[in-house]
């Protein structure tokens, strides 16, 4: 297996098996930008492939995370000292996770927001082609992050490069920077977050780096999964103990399916009208 950029880090954390093997086993696959997004995203798949026979989680981080804001006892670390320290929390987090495959790709974030970039192209493409997962998590399109963006442009364009029986059965774009509870409870998908919440507890803290400089995205995280729980339903209990919410992507995946531009604007016009119909219902 080889990637474009020659800072790329391939780790199988468990089997002693050959990467290209490790990433046939994947059933739950989560690309995102940065380290640490996958645990964000995807507690769910993490929490589905844990102990289960025949299942088996990946996890893709596109850019270096190079020029992520320092301080506290990495305000003195140089780029390539921040860099190698990602690297080996994501590794530590694919370790705890028991991951079937991490694979940090490197790509500075400018080239990732460049459609057509050939080694992001062509790193996304021999992913994709390597595994049949029964899920993808993707950042969502109404993300404000633009490398966020651009990185689920970039998958989107793989999955769509590939034949129509190679694309995996279901893509979901999967909040961060925004969250989707302003999504029509129709156009929601409710991912079990709250399972193993010990496990989710280590997995986001493993990211010191990030959460040292004052960015409690550890706490942030947990607190945005027990609030979408809470206020999913308004005259129901609280079923799940955690929810991230997602936006089921696979139409854009498919050859007549409509662009995500206009996939997303849809939602967002689905968004508009609920609220004035209940404006009005009640006025
Ligand atoms: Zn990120």
């Amino acid at each position: 297996m080889n990637f474009s950029n020659p800072g790329a880090d391939i780790f199988v954390p468990e089997a002693a098996i050959a990467p290209e093997e490790a990433l046939r086993q994947v059933t739950h696959l989560c690309v995102g930008a940065h380290q640490d997004d996958i645990e964000i995203m995807a507690q769910s798949g993490i929490s589905d492939c844990i102990g289960m026979k025949g299942k088996g989680f990946g996890g893709v981080v596109v850019t270096n995370g190079a020029g992520s804001p320092r301080s506290g006892s990495f305000a003195a670390f140089t780029d390539e000292q921040m860099l190698a320290v990602r690297r080996e929390e994501q590794r530590e987090a694919a370790r705890l996770g028991h991951y079937s495959i991490q694979l940090q790709l490197a790509h500075p974030s400018a080239d990732v927001k460049r459609s057509g970039h050939a080694g992001v192209a062509s790193d996304l493409a021999s992913i994709f082609s390597g595994c049949l997962p029964e899920v993808v998590y993707l950042h969502n399109p109404a993300d404000k992050h633009d490398t966020h963006v651009a990185v689920l442009l970039r998958c989107l364009e793989a999955i769509r490069g590939l034949p129509a029986s190679k694309r995996p059965a279901r893509v979901l774009g999967c909040e961060v920077w925004r969250d989707l509870d302003w999504l029509p409870d129709a156009d929601k998908v409710a991912l079990n977050s709250g399972r193993n919440p010990e496990l989710a507890r280590k997995l986001l803290a493993v990211f010191d780096s990030q959460i040292s400089g004052g960015k409690r995205y550890d706490l942030a995280a947990i607190g945005r999964r027990t609030a979408n729980a809470t206020f999913h339903t308004s005259h129901a209990t609280d079923s799940l103990a955690g929810i991230t919410w997602a936006v089921d992507l696979t139409p854009v995946t498919r050859d007549c399916g409509p662009s995500i531009r206009d996939f997303t604007a849809a939602l967002i016009a689905r968004l508009g009208a609920d609220v004035s119909q209940r404006l009005k219902t009640w006025s």
